[in-house]
């Protein structure tokens, strides 16, 4: 029970602290992206201004687009600057059509856009990779590019279209994901690591209350056996000694017999729960064949003499389903469920034991078709002491622990108990136990 919520807190503080990791990262990333393209956005419009500063307009010329372009470094005759790393130039007249360019032919009209693009390259082609073994020609590579309009006078003289590589950008943003890729989960491990550390601290005093309250019962159970052992014995007693039984006073010993015998039932089931309360070691389990093991009980005397007005059918595999548990707990949870299903079916009912070996657990499921449990009590019937009509679980003699006892048992070999029902129509619990 408290590793399971221990796990549990830690699946929950892991989650959130994850989640708000992979956020933080996230918007470090974008952030980062943005930085660089707005970066390189600037670099390349800086460059874009000085080229345009370089162009002479002809304002004698008659024909508006009558530019010189001689004197402009990429697109005239001026000598390359080494380090550019522009990969192409290209001027267009104001009514879009290519005069002059550096770089690879583009197409003669300019495709309006926004001022600044990414863009494919090699654009509006069709991609030849050179050779099989050239890798860098097989991976098209992303230009970042500006359309500038240049204007002289308020007067739109002409279109600069400039693109530069991105490589240097992804690449840097790869190395950026790439530490992001390796230090995420690193963290989220070492959240985990904390997580499982802080929620044992912040259990130890919940635990310590539990054991505390555990305990007590335990031995308040324990110390009130021996006078009840007491009670009953010299109320029998009493009442061997009584002969015909019909006095006030041996009725009244009756009675006190009853009363001590449920009185009994109760402090052992108490004393059981007390005692079962965490996970089972594994020295205290051995191997046990499920298939025998249901036979049997199915045939004890208990099981036969609850089950007297009804048929009991079984379902079984035919090779044995082991797994590993406590024998007489598990007896003990898997008669309460069986003596439940006998108790709740009328006469002339049935209650069927199906056995199915599972991906990673067994599987048994006690059904009948009895009177079933309302659906706003079916939340409820694992509580101690709950009982769903108090009427009838005192006619049967029932005290509202049986199912918690059988959950319990079950949840210490590390399984689970499942109900459905469907009230007048009958029940089926469904017991998971791992192999
Ligand atoms: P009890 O000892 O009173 O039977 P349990 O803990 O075993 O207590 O069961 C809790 C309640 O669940 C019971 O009061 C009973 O009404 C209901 N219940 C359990 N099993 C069945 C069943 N197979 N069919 C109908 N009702 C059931």
């Amino acid at each position: 029970m408290f590793t399971h919520s221990r796990r549990n807190l830690t699946w929950w503080f892991t989650l959130s602290m994850g989640s708000i990791l992979v956020l933080f990262a996230g918007a470090v990333y974008y952030q980062r992206v943005s930085y660089q393209m707005e970066s390189i956005d600037r670099l390349l419009y800086k460059k874009a201004r000085v080229i345009a500063a370089n162009i002479k307009y002809d304002e004698t010329a008659e024909n508006a687009e009558s530019v010189d372009l001689d004197h402009t470094p990429l697109l005239g005759n001026t000598a390359l600057p080494t380090d550019t790393e522009i990969v192409y130039a290209r001027w267009y007249t104001p009514t879009g059509r290519l005069t002059q360019f550096f770089g690879p032919p583009p197409s003669e009209h300019l495709e309006q856009g926004p001022e600044f693009q990414t863009v494919q390259w090699p654009v509006n082609a069709v991609y030849q990779p050179l050779s099989a073994t050239d890798t860098a020609a097989t991976t098209p590579r992303q230009l970042r590019q500006i359309t500038l309009p240049v204007h002289h006078q308020d007067q739109v003289i002409g279109y600069l279209q400039m693109a530069t590589s991105m490589t240097s950008v992804q690449e840097s943003l790869r190395q950026t994901l790439i530490g992001f890729v390796i230090t995420v989960p690193m963290t989220l491990g070492i959240i985990a690591l904390t997580g499982w550390g802080l929620s044992g601290l912040a259990m130890r005093p919940i635990r310590k209350s539990y054991q505390q309250l555990q305990r007590f019962t335990a031995d308040a159970s324990h110390e009130l056996r021996a006078p009840l052992a007491a009670i009953l014995s010299n109320a029998q007693v009493g009442l061997l000694a009584a002969g015909d039984r019909t006095s006030e006073k041996d009725r009244r010993l009756e009675k006190i017999v009853t009363a001590t015998q449920s009185m009994n039932k109760l402090v052992s089931q108490l004393l059981l729960l007390a005692r079962h309360s965490d996970d089972l070691t594994a020295q205290t389990r051995q191997d046990v064949d499920l298939k025998g093991f249901l036979k049997d009980l199915i045939e004890s005397d208990s099981i036969q003499t609850a089950a007297q007005p009804i048929t009991v059918l079984t379902s079984f595999p035919d090779n044995p389903v082991w797994v590993r548990a406590e024998p007489d707990l598990l007896r003990q949870a898997i008669a309460n469920l069986l003596s439940n299903a006998c108790k709740y079916t009328p006469p002339g009912g049935w209650v069927k034991v199906s056995l199915a070996q599972g991906a990673r657990s067994a599987w048994i499921a006690i059904a009948d078709n009895g009177i079933g449990i309302p659906a706003a009590d079916l939340p409820h019937i694992f509580e101690r002491f709950y009982r769903v009509d108090k009427q009838r679980s005192r006619a049967t003699g029932g005290l509202g622990l049986g199912l918690a006892i059988a959950q319990q048992i079950v949840q210490a070999h590390g399984g689970d108990i499942y109900v459905s029902s469907t009230l007048d129509q009958g029940t089926c619990f469904q017991v998971e136990l791992p192999n």
